[in-house]
């Protein structure tokens, strides 16, 4: 990436942002949402779809190539598909996933294929239904998988399922979901929990890579995939038999940030170089404002020179975000 201006002090180049387009969600899943529920922002405090595609325009002059859109459930939000179609459309964007709890998946993949999405992230923690609605609070099991299945059938690769395994709750599954990577294409992301916000979960729940991997290769070695440069932080593998992956993200046990490349763009208009860090730059105040497209890639600059090199949630549990995820995006 010769041209790209967004290279911080670390020499990392910065080309994925990941834009959450809302807080809101249907589901809340006992690790993400805090059970003394924060109030959802007002709608005019959310940025519009316009002031988001103006962002992303902006950003690409400056070297972002790929794009990630999150929330809350993205699907929640009014006028979601059109969005995408938008957003698909823009020269010089050459990646565009989409992250979802899969909720309204099956109903809406034909628009969400339409709009030019092909790769998707699905959050699913568990194949049992009753222990599903224990952890998102919702009956939604057999719909998410449908929407799952679906998907597949329509051609979407990879389909990533993001798992987030806590001791006492989903560890028991662990090997099933695992297997899923041997029937099915399926990547398989187990992701380490992180304390985020105010309401963290017992230190003595979370699982790290090393403990799930251990367990999981009862099925089988794991052998490790070679990497691309596109890759994410997951850790890849898979079993010999079976045509899907297992991944690792892990952000406690081994932290990824020297490869970090991500900028995250809030619902409510705010750029963090870091999931961690809170410090961010206010984009809606300016751009609500009138500012140029220069003004607008200013501010890009600024969070590029306040990159953090690493979070310290490895040697620090509370060193993490005051936000919850679900407000930024994961
Ligand atoms: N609603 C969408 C979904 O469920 O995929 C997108 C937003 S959700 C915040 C994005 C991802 O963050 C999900 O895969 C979720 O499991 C993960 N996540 C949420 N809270 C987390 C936490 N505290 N630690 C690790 N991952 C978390």
């Amino acid at each position: 990436m010769p041209n790209s201006k967004l290279i911080d002090r670390f020499n990392r180049n910065l080309n994925y942002l990941r834009i959450s387009i809302t807080d809101r969600c249907n589901l809340k899943c006992l690790y993400c949402v805090p059970q003394d529920l924060i109030p959802k922002l007002p709608s005019r405090e959310i940025l519009s779809y316009e002031e988001i595609l103006r962002i992303v325009r902006v950003s690409i002059r400056l070297g972002i190539s790929k794009v990630r859109v999150t929330g809350g459930e993205p699907l929640v939000r009014k006028g979601v598909y059109h969005f995408l179609e938008q957003l698909a459309g823009i020269e010089g964007l050459l990646d565009i996933s989409l992250t979802t709890n899969g909720v309204l998946l099956k109903d809406n993949i034909h628009r969400i294929k339409s709009a030019g999405i092909k790769r998707i992230n699905i959050s699913l923690d568990t194949l049992n239904r009753e222990k599903y609605q224990q952890i998102t609070g919702y009956d939604f099991f057999h719909q998410v998988w449908d929407g799952i299945e679906l998907a597949q059938r329509m051609g979407f690769y990879p389909i990533k399922i993001n798992v987030v395994p806590v001791k006492g709750v989903n560890d028991d599954e662990l090997v099933d979901i695992a297997r899923l990577s041997m029937d099915h294409p399926f990547h398989i992301r187990f992701i380490e929990y992180m304390p985020m916000g105010s309401n963290h979960m017992d230190i003595d729940r979370h699982l790290l890579a090393p403990e799930i991997k251990k367990h999981i290769e009862q099925l089988g070695e794991l052998v490790p995939v070679d990497r691309s440069t596109n890759d994410g932080p997951a850790e890849r593998f898979k079993f010999e038999s079976g045509p899907g992956e297992i991944g690792f993200i892990r952000p406690i046990s081994r932290h990824f940030c020297q490869t970090c490349n991500r900028l995250r763009l809030t619902a409510s208009g705010q750029l963090r170089p870091c999931l961690m860090l809170d410090k961010q730059e206010d984009l809606k105040s300016i751009i609500r404002k009138g500012c140029s497209d220069r003004e607008l890639a200013e501010v890009f600059l600024e969070a590029v020179r306040h990159k953090p090199l690493q979070h310290k949630l490895s040697t620090d549990h509370n060193a993490g975000s005051a936000v919850q995820m679900c407000a930024i995006g994961g």
